[in-house]
């Protein structure tokens, strides 16, 4: 098989999914722009879209981590329309190209707590990728508040998320915690999800992780867009370069794309590093850029920032 039809047979497979997923989520019709119309009845070559190219702790002082008068967040704002990236954000998006996703009614709360159980069940017995199911002791399909305005997307479990089945619990994780704090938050407040639910297997080796492969990150981002297409939250925060490129698709390096604002799902998005590259690099201008990241979330989803917050890490 050749990479052209390689490509258009993973994005085919990815669409065929994601309208089962929708269908399953008893949503019976699709919206489908004339133009897609169009689109669908050329030759199949023609449809096909070019995307080849294809601790120490973080040191916050002073952070109101036991303040037991939390920071409240203000209501979702409206969502953008943002340009289909990667492999499977294409595949989710061809039915409905330059429409904005998602494109049904919010649940009532009732509605919105059983899909989101039935969506939980269906991602815990989850075999799409034999090998991930036979070596995972466990699924970590997700944490915290399905009203949560924030949401939080890292890479993959690793061996202490798959231990405990929760994403971001090791050394990372608490990392992640601390920061959540600092911003007056609490990790309850939130919602922490993975692009991929199962551990990456690491055969022959006793230690250590993977990334995750571009075809494991497209057969298992369908569950995370029903999270976000739940959830609807109102800003995403993508943790480290392989977040990014499974949310976005390979574009400029993290190191470039960090602090600047992207739109995913119509929810906008903030790349930002990996917690576990702050535990790697302890140099407090990195830990600064992740809290400059964090300002500009909080200042978007209209929290208080108090004089200390906007000092942190800054020299005296
Ligand atoms: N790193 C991630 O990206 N996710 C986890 O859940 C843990 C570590």
């Amino acid at each position: 098989m050749n990479a052209m039809s390689d490509a258009y047979n993973q994005l085919l497979a990815a669409t065929i999914q994601h309208l089962e997923d929708l269908k399953s989520r008893g949503v019976r019709n699709v919206a489908v722009s004339p133009e897609t119309l169009r689109a669908l009845v050329q030759p199949a070559k023609s449809q096909i879209p070019n995307f080849k190219s294809e601790i120490k702790p973080f040191a916050v002082p002073g952070a109101p981590v036991s303040d037991p008068a939390r920071t409240e967040l203000p209501k979702r704002a409206g969502a953008e329309t943002g340009a289909p990236q990667s492999v499977a954000e294409q595949s989710s998006l061809l039915a409905l190209p330059g429409e904005t996703v998602p494109a049904s009614a919010p649940l009532n709360p009732k509605e919105k707590t059983a899909a989101f159980a039935a969506l939980r069940e269906r991602a815990l017995s989850c075999a799409k990728c034999p090998h991930l199911a036979s070596s995972r002791k466990t699924v970590a399909f997700g944490v915290g508040s399905i009203d949560a305005q924030l949401m939080f997307v890292g890479e993959a479990p690793g061996a202490d998320e798959d231990e405990q089945g929760e994403p971001f619990v090791g050394r990372a994780g608490q990392l992640l915690t601390k920061i959540i704090q600092a911003t007056g938050l609490q990790r309850a407040d939130v919602y922490i999800a993975n692009i991929l639910k199962c551990r990456p297997d690491t055969p022959g080796q006793s230690a250590g992780n993977r990334k995750p492969t571009s075809d494991e990150m497209a057969t298992c981002i369908p569950y995370l867009h029903e999270q976000i297409d739940l959830i609807r939250p109102k800003v995403i925060v993508a943790l480290g370069a392989t977040a990014v490129e499974g949310l976005l698709g390979k574009t400029i390096g993290i190191t470039k794309l960090r602090g600047t604002w992207k739109t995913y799902r119509g929810t906008p998005l903030m790349p930002t590093y990996h917690p576990a590259y702050l535990l790697r690099n302890q140099a407090m201008s990195e830990k600064r850029k992740v809290w400059e990241d964090m300002l500009a979330v909080m200042e978007k989803l209209g929290m208080p920032i108090s004089p200390k917050q906007r000092n942190y890490f800054l020299k005296a």
